[in-house]
C-alpha cells in the first residue's frame, strides 16, 4: 500500500509513541511525486477527545510547506485538510463493507484509551492499544483474530495479560 492511499487512521490513545508518525504520513502521503499519485482527498482521523488537536496541530505545522507545495503544484487543496471525529464505544465507521466498533480498554490514567474492532468480509481483526488486562479486549476479540498492540514496548504495557491469555482468545 502506497502512503497516498491510506486516507483513514484510528488512534487509540494520545501518547506520543502513537502520534509520532501521523505528520510524516499526512504530508508525504500528500506529495503527487513520491507518494504514488499523491493524496488527494482530506485525511481522516478518529481518535478519543483531543483528536482535534492532533489533527489541527498537524495543519499548522505545514501551513507554509502546504502553501509551497500547492503553488508548486505538487498537492492538491483537498489534501491538505484533515478531518477529525472524536469517538465513543460503538460502531464509529461503517462504509463500503468495512465496520470499525471502539471499545475501551485499560491503559491506567490514561483515560480513554481505545481498542478497535474491524469487521470485513465476514472476517474479524482487534486491535488495541497499551492496555493492562481488559475484559472488553478480551469479548471482542472473542471469534476473531486478535492482532496484539501497536505500542513498541507492549510487553510491559500488557501488564497481566499473557502470552497465554493471547492465544486463548484466538
Ligand atoms: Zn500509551
Amino acid at each position: 500500500m502506497s502512503l497516498h492511499e491510506i486516507s483513514a487512521i484510528f488512534v487509540t490513545h494520545l501518547h506520543s509513541d502513537h502520534l509520532s508518525g501521523l505528520p510524516d504520513v499526512y504530508a508525504s502521503g500528500e506529495l503527487t511525486r513520491l507518494a504514488g499519485g499523491g493524496r488527494t482527498k482530506p485525511l481522516e482521523l478518529w481518535g478519543p477527545v483531543g483528536i482535534e488537536n492532533v489533527g489541527r496541530g498537524i495543519e499548522l505545522m505545514f501551513t507554509d510547506n502546504n502553501r509551497f507545495r500547492l503553488s508548486g503544484g505538487e498537492i492538491t487543496k483537498d489534501a491538505m485538510n484533515i478531518v477529525t471525529h472524536q469517538i465513543s464505544e460503538g460502531v464509529i465507521y461503517d462504509q463500503d463493507g468495512v465496520k470499525v466498533t471502539a471499545f475501551l480498554v485499560n491503559h491506567g490514567h490514561v483515560v480513554p484509551a481505545f481498542g478497535y474492532r474491524v469487521d470485513y468480509g465476514g472476517r474479524t481483526v482487534v486491535l488495541s492499544g497499551d492496555t493492562a488486562y481488559s475484559a472488553n479486549l478480551v469479548e471482542q476479540a472473542k471469534g476473531g483474530r486478535f492482532s496484539g498492540s501497536m505500542c513498541c514496548n507492549w510487553k510491559r504495557s500488557l501488564g497481566t495479560v499473557t502470552l497465554g491469555l493471547c492465544s486463548s482468545i484466538l
